[in-house]
């Protein structure tokens, strides 16, 4: 079965299901990371890449309580609180002085009760219109469909008043998992996985770039994970407007969801299998803050060509039990990446390189 996959892959075949489940199942991680490293090399030759960019989570008041979430909380329960546009304005021009310039600010917030959608296009616009050059990528399909049920709007008057307000692209948050049961066990809330796929589709269709996820690591199965990656290659074929993939390793604590954290091996082989069968989305992002940062330069030879950022402030992993740092040093994203014997690229949101270290 692996020399078939082997096959495939030399001759531009397509991977299916059966072929997926296969590497999952396997035990030499070696030979699977071998493979998905060799495809990540032709699409993204040797290059590796990071940006400087600062996380904010304008609030964690959540209607939702999602059972996998550590980051929400209630409406005056302790520890929730609200930013102000002036305090993430403040946030931004801090992280401009530290780091020289910043290329993006990624936005995602929780399900505030009381906010209306004027307070986001806000929040958005005096960002571009004090800092023009840093991208904004913000609101998950989770916030984009609340918004829309909010004003009576309907999901591609949301997108395009966001877009036209200085929206530049949508992270990939909110996908979990798309099998109905496992999402009906982790966040019952939560708009389901067809609901996700249906406003990305939208979001692409206006002309606005978005990236995906998947969380893994829970109470998932493999085939569980397999056909939410078919469903996103099957979306991708489609639209085209997925720009990376990020699989997110669950952090469990302070969740309702008990179970120990993937293992090292899990996290290699889920980057690996999901290069090889994402084929035709360009990125596969080592999320550092999830992985720590000695996994993530790993998950650079296993098929990741991308490692995130600076991040500057991360809330929501470490709510959950994150090991790594809340943030890390542009020094530091060069060094990981020059020690795996890649080409460090600093890119823009949409994956324009910036500079080549
Ligand atoms: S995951 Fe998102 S929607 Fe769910 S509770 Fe947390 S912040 Fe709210």
């Amino acid at each position: 079965m692996f020399s078939e996959i082997e096959r495939k892959l030399s001759q531009g075949q397509r991977l299916n299901k059966e072929d997926a489940l296969y590497l999952f199942n396997l035990d030499d991680i070696h030979k699977i990371g071998k493979l998905a490293d060799e495809f990540c090399r032709k699409i993204n030759s040797n290059r590796a890449y990071f940006i400087i960019n600062r996380h904010i989570n304008p609030t964690n008041i959540c209607i939702n309580r999602c059972r996998f979430c550590a980051f929400s909380r209630s409406k005056g329960e302790e520890g929730s609180y609200e930013m102000t546009i002036d305090e993430i304005l403040a946030g931004l021009r801090e992280a401009c002085k530290n780091m020289g310039y910043l290329s993006e600010v990624h936005i995602v917030s929780a399900l505030h009760p009381d906010w209306p959608f004027e307070y986001y296009l806000e929040m958005i616009k005096n960002i571009k219109s004090e800092f023009p050059n840093i991208g904004i990528k913000a609101f998950t399909a989770v916030e984009i469909d609340y918004f829309a049920k909010k004003s009576n709007l309907r999901v591609e008057d949301i997108l395009n008043r966001l877009k036209e307000n200085g929206l530049d692209i949508i992270p990939g948050g909110g996908a979990e998992i798309f099998n109905s049961e496992v999402r009906n066990i982790l966040c019952p809330e939560k708009i389901s996985g067809e609901r996700w796929l249906e406003i990305i589709k939208l979001a692409h269709k206006v002309g606005i770039k978005t990236n995906a996820t998947m969380l893994y690591g829970h109470i998932e199965s493999y085939e569980d994970r397999v056909d939410h990656l078919l469903k996103l290659r099957d979306l991708q074929d489609e639209t085209g407007g997925f720009l990376a993939f990020i699989p997110l390793s669950y952090q469990p604590e302070n969740t309702d969801i008990k179970v120990s954290y993937p293992s090292g091996i899990d996290d290699l082989k889920t980057i690996a299998v999901s290069r090889l069968i994402l084929d035709n989305i360009p990125h596969i992002k080592a999320y550092w803050i999830m992985l720590g940062e000695k996994l993530a330069q790993l998950a650079l030879l296993f098929g990741a060509d991308c490692i995130e950022g600076t991040v500057i402030e991360e809330k929501i992993a470490h709510s959950a039990g994150a090991r790594s740092k809340i943030s890390t040093t542009v020094e530091e994203l060069i060094h990981l990446i020059k020690e795996t014997d890649k080409v460090p690229a600093e890119r823009d949101s949409f994956y324009n390189i910036l500079r080549i270290y």
